[in-house]
């Protein structure tokens, strides 16, 4: 009978977890990792005295994430969801323009679109990457989308669609060859949302590097820490320029007078959390090597449960798989909940993947196209321990 299955389905997915990550009594979903030099660096910021938006640990990060990203530019801010709020105000998006971003994100992204009034507009994502499908956005833009004079504009609610925010889900890379294609075509500026990707390729480039600005988060849960903190990359000197001003309240150089010529934010990172980043990014090789092993892992423990899939990266993609997640096969959704219960209730920390943000209050009247792939993604996925140092040295 159906019940008991569902309990020998969810008793094999935690043994095949449970002999990969061993039979501590608690494993968390993602826990950082420090190591001496984050003490070193921490107390030697501290004993510096510049612990805050000035001072060499800044500038040392942001030139270890340049050099890490083979971006040209990095301007830390205060997390992720600031740098995303930059990189739409610096992208020309205006009040009541609309925005394309996934359903099925982290709430960060569209809540940096209504931070300037602008409209989140929902698009779907592929099964493949997780990450938006770019062939069937580009069918859905035939329909609703026209061009006039180089701006694109949306035909049912006559508001311009300015920009389009790929996020690459638990680290792997949107399709962003077959992405660019389609936004170049409807005149969209692409920003990447590349949070939970430092560490990831999309064909032997960094992430990051697919549009005009992109962001990261270094929060507690991603693959490096400060605390709290973010970025927003870019090649291009003039954006990072204005970055940078728009972040540090707009004031303009002077030996000693306080001039500021907008309204600007204070969202730069302040060098204490700075120096906790330049002695994780020193790890970021070690983490990524970790979870690819993990996820290697736990694909052979998993590969004779029948009844779910382990995801794995796309084809054209090196993935830091920053979170594991298995995908119940269709027929098994009920089962997600069981499975869900069982493992946090014996010290296995799992997660469902974020409830779609089409269905969250403040977001349930907002455009969205059909989101097939995301409605039955969520009830699919479940997100698996995924701690770089679940491998042992
Ligand atoms: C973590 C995350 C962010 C940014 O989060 P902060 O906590 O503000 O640093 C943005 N988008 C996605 C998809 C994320 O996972």
């Amino acid at each position: 009978n159906y019940e008991v299955l569902m309990g020998i389905l969810t008793q094999k997915i935690y043994e095949s977890i449970r002999n990969v990550v061993g039979e501590d009594s608690f494993i968390p979903l993602h826990t950082p990792f420090f190591g001496k030099t984050e003490e070193k660096y921490v107390v030697d910021c501290i004993r510096s005295n510049f612990v805050s938006s000035v001072g060499e640990y800044v500038d040392k990060f942001e030139k270890a994430i340049r050099e890490y990203t083979k971006t040209k530019y990095t301007i830390l801010t205060v997390n992720g969801t600031s740098a995303l709020h930059i990189c739409l105000l610096l992208t020309d998006v205006k009040k009541d323009d609309e925005v394309l971003v996934p359903s099925m994100t982290f709430v960060a992204t569209p809540n940096a679109v209504r931070y300037i009034g602008a409209v989140p507009h929902f698009v779907d994502v592929s099964k493949e990457s997780l990450g938006i499908d770019p062939f069937k956005l580009d069918e859905y833009l035939s329909k609703i989308a026209e061009v006039q004079e180089n701006q694109c504009y949306n035909k049912k609610t006559h508001r311009q669609i300015k920009a389009i925010i790929p996020m690459h889900t638990f680290g792997h890379p949107v399709d962003m060859d077959e992405l660019t294609s389609v936004a170049e075509r409807y005149k969209l500026t692409i920003i990447e949302d590349a949070a939970e990707a430092l560490g990831s390729l999309y064909k032997n480039k960094h992430v990051g590097n697919f549009s005009k600005m992109a962001i990261l988060s270094f929060n507690g849960n991603k693959i490096i820490t400060t605390g709290g903190g973010g970025a927003v990359l870019t090649n291009n000197e003039d954006l990072a320029k204005k970055v940078k001003h728009l972040t540090t309240t707009a004031k303009k150089p002077h030996p000693w007078e306080y001039v500021h010529d907008m309204v600007g934010y204070n969202y730069r990172m302040p060098a204490l959390n700075a120096s906790l980043g330049l002695a994780q990014i020193e790890k970021l090789d070690g983490f990524v090597e970790k979870k690819r092993i993990l996820a290697e892992r736990y694909k052979e423990s998993l590969k004779d449960v029948e009844e779910i899939e382990f995801f794995v990266e796309p084809g054209y993609a090196r993935s830091n798989y920053w979170l594991n997640a298995i995908i119940l096969n269709k027929e098994y959704i009920d089962a997600r909940d069981e499975i869900l219960d069982v493992t946090n209730k014996n010290g296995i920390m799992t997660r469902p993947v974020w409830k779609l943000m089409h269905k969250l209050e403040m977001f349930k009247d907002c455009p969205r196209m059909d989101l097939s792939v995301s409605e039955i993604l969520e009830k699919r996925i479940i997100n698996i321990p995924s701690s770089a140092h679940l491998i042992k040295d």
